[in-house]
């Protein structure tokens, strides 16, 4: 039944973040432990139902003509119903709706009237609020709730009559009080150095394909690696462009637009050289560094060298944090300030000045890495008893960032390019001679999560946009999207 369903969800949410507990425990006391070449990111899998399919989205067809009234029942036992839909009460300040027996969801009443998503409310095509949340009463307070079968109907006081609807997915997906589990957007998996032996590829023609099928494919693997090989992409910078535009906006930087570039420091950075590069993230002096980068090596003559480093800097975040939490600590609160000067032309730092640290995080989640100690700044800023102490905990980030078990080394040749997220994979090479010419371009973080979040409700639509599309989708797009 419906109720146990959610109970299990929660029970194998903790049974999954118990046994990753215990890993990190054995991970803790074994560096060995440590040395997998793919670790799945197991607290954002915790969150992961396969099974998005509730009780009652399936009851909700036969069960519509019959809803339940619960509008004025302030008794929290009374929820014995054939129909085992989710109870519902007012209470003086808030809606609480009752999961099963032991969980519940309250919801004010003025969140609830300002996140109403009616016509009126909410504009149904360009999905903006048009209630006007300032000309709701601060004690507004629902005169009647009621349990139907696809979700819970509130009726308001009004001089003219007002009743909103919130399907249940959308009020489990968006419950504060408490938070409950919400799937995330994707499962990412860490990598090391074994990745070599099954990287994530697309072939040209997928990703060009127009059906975006290929598409989607090859982003997910973005999502998921931090980085894709192409193959067989024609060794032309027009057709590395095109490849580029299937995603989203090239962003321009002062390095250009689309860059099609040789070794000759044309723009006064060592990207520009024949020197090796430690793997770092691009534009940490950017307020928002670039999000994804393209790049494919168009030829390589008269000599050689030049193999492409690729770390995920979230597989290292996650040990540093196994063997040297107060390290982690650190590189997580201290901002370090960065900046591009090796142009007359430019002069970029970052905003604010000091910048950003060099793991960033939502909450709990680490969302992005920013690292490239050669363009950083002075550290002026470190209180006198910090210094030593940040000093050490760069060196074990840097230890661990260039450890055998992380780094992934691929010479690349003419037809294959890659795409690396920016926010998550480091990338650099080694020393080469003769003479490269290499092409490539950026793409803005948010045209990439955009171009994601478009291709995913074609063709792996989450459970609430799923259960709600068939009544709520105007021009394709629900009203519900967990987006909104
Ligand atoms: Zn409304």
């Amino acid at each position: 039944m419906w109720r146990s369903t959610t109970c299990l969800r929660v029970k194998t949410a903790k049974r999954v973040l118990g046994r990753l507990a215990q890993d990190k425990g054995a991970a803790s006391s074994s560096k060995a432990a440590l040395k997998s070449g793919r670790t799945v990111l197991a607290t954002q899998r915790a969150y992961y139902s396969t099974n998005t399919t509730p009780r009652w989205a399936s009851a909700a067809t036969a069960l519509k003509s019959t809803p339940r009234h619960l509008s004025d029942d302030r008794s929290e036992a009374s929820t014995s119903s054939i129909l085992d839909l989710p109870t519902s009460r007012i209470d003086d300040r808030q809606v609480i709706i009752g999961w099963d027996p032991h969980t519940y969801s309250r919801y004010h009443h003025i969140w609830l009237r300002d996140h109403c998503r009616c016509s009126e409310c909410f504009h149904p095509v360009t999905k903006q609020r048009l209630v006007n949340t300032f000309e709701i009463p601060p004690g507004v307070k629902p005169v009647h709730v009621e349990s139907r079968a696809d979700g819970l109907e509130v009726k308001w006081p009004s001089s003219r009559p007002h009743t909103s609807f919130y399907p249940w997915s959308w009020l489990q997906q968006n419950s504060y009080d408490p938070h409950l589990a919400r799937e995330p957007p994707q499962e990412k998996i860490l990598w090391g150095a074994k990745i070599l032996q099954s990287p994530p590829t697309v072939t040209y023609e997928e990703a060009m394909a127009e059906d975006d099928r290929g598409l989607f494919k090859w982003l997910s693997n973005v999502e998921k690696f931090g980085f894709c090989f192409i193959t067989g992409v024609p060794p032309t910078p027009e057709a590395t462009e095109q490849l580029s535009c299937r995603i989203g906006f090239i962003r321009e930087t002062q390095y250009g637009r689309f860059w099609d570039f040789t070794s000759d420091l044309a723009k006064g950075d060592t990207a520009y050289t024949t020197m090796a590069l430690g793997a770092h993230t691009d534009t940490t002096y950017f307020t928002d560094p670039c999000g994804l980068q393209l790049f494919h090596l168009l030829s390589h003559t008269d000599g050689s060298g030049g193999a492409t480093l690729l770390v995920d800097g979230f597989y290292v975040a996650s040990i540093l944090k196994e063997l040297h939490p107060d390290a982690y600590d650190i590189l997580s609160r201290v901002p370090v300030p960065a900046h591009a000067a090796g142009e007359a032309s430019a002069l970029y730092t970052p905003t604010p000045r000091l910048g950003y640290p060099v793991l960033r995080h939502q909450g709990e989640e680490l969302i992005q890495v920013r690292w490239n100690n050669d363009d950083r700044s002075v550290m002026s800023h470190l209180e006198p008893s910090m210094v030593e102490a940040w000093y050490d905990a760069i060196r074990k980030w840097y230890a661990l960032l260039t450890s055998a078990d992380s780094e992934f080394w691929v010479q690349l040749s003419p037809g294959t390019a890659v795409v690396v997220d920016n926010h998550r994979v480091l990338h650099g090479r080694s020393a080469f001679d003769g003479k490269r010419r290499m092409c490539g371009a950026y793409i803005g973080i948010d045209e990439y999560r955009s171009k994601l979040a478009i291709l995913s409700e074609r063709f792996a639509p989450d459970s609430v946009v799923h259960e709600t599309a068939a009544y709520a989708s105007v021009n394709g797009r629900s009203i519900w999207n967990p987006a909104l």
